[in-house]
């Protein structure tokens, strides 16, 4: 049951390859993978106040 959840976040452009429309988000884990150079972020909601930051 492998359902992968992900969302292109379409317009957006990879800090590292400067690729466009090449990053997935991964809402279930919180991160964004590029899908052309590997590269993952985590991304936290800013709900705590980020204190993660
Ligand atoms: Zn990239």
């Amino acid at each position: 049951m492998t359902t992968p959840l992900l969302h292109l976040l379409d317009g957006l452009r990879c800090e590292i390859c400067r690729c466009r429309d090449v990053l997935w988000l991964d809402p279930v884990r919180g991160l964004v993978e590029c899908h052309e150079c590997g590269q993952t972020a985590i991304t936290l909601p800013a709900e705590d106040g980020g204190d993660a930051l």
